[in-house]
């Protein structure tokens, strides 16, 4: 069976992973382990100027230390008008430790007087997969849209309540979490990265671990 180490303590995406793994023809073959399983590993800081540099950083360092797969993602906004801004920054837009309602704040100040046609933005997603002898493959999802005027819909979060689906005229907080997991950035990337991950059940056992850990994990 292939482990795979998600770099990422995340309760939201890990929930997520397993979900869609869970439910696919890949079930049984892969066996996920999350960084809770490994508390010692280091904190990753994502400084890179793109999500692929941040997702490869990620991945490549998890799989190095753990001696396994692993995947890492990065994921944002980026507004034309502002020139790709917030980009890697859009979880941090109007500060450290931001919370996601005064980051919509600011993003809507900056795009005061800006008209409809000049509002568009793209939601980005990028995921890293690396071997554990350092070979990587990325895959990007993305969904293009606009910026509302003021917030719409209560669900989801981040920017989720500026961010207007052309196809269905409403915001991605609208649409709500049965949809948006359809049609979003991450849903596409992911359906990239399970097909990679199909063509991946039968490669080598990868070398042994630098760093020991692997109790928690879950198999699917
Ligand atoms: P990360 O991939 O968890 O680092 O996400 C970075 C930031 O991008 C989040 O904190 C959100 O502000 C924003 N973001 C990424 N994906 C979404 C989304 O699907 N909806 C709304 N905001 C998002």
């Amino acid at each position: 069976m292939l482990k795979i180490v998600l770099a990422t303590r995340n309760p939201g995406k890990i929930a997520e992973m397993q979900s869609i793994l869970s439910n696919s023809d890949i079930k049984g073959e892969v066996e996920i382990e999350t960084l809770l399983s490994y508390p010692d590993l280091p904190e990753i800081t994502e400084d890179g100027a793109t999500f692929p540099e941040n997702a490869l950083k990620k991945a490549v360092t998890v799989a190095r230390l753990t001696g396994h797969f692993a995947i890492a993602d990065d994921s944002g906004l980026e507004v034309d008008a502002l020139g790709g801004a917030p980009g890697v920054h859009s979880a941090r837009f109007a500060g450290k430790g931001a919370r996601d309602q005064e980051n919509i704040k600011k993003l809507l100040m900056l795009l005061q007087g800006v008209p409809q046609e000049e509002r568009t933005a793209r939601f980005v997603c990028v995921i890293a997969l690396a071997s554990p002898d350092g070979e990587v493959r990325l895959v990007e999802g993305e969904c293009r849209g606009y910026i509302t005027t003021e917030e719409r819909g209560t669900s989801g979060f981040g920017y989720d309540p500026l961010f207007i689906v052309p196809e269905y005229g409403k915001t991605f907080a609208e649409l709500g979490g049965d949809i948006k997991n359809k049609i979003s950035h991450r849903a596409i990337a992911i359906g990239k990265l399970y097909n990679l991950l199909k063509k991946l059940t039968n490669i080598n056992p990868p070398p042994p671990p630098l760093i020991k850990g692997g109790k928690g994990g879950f198999k699917l």
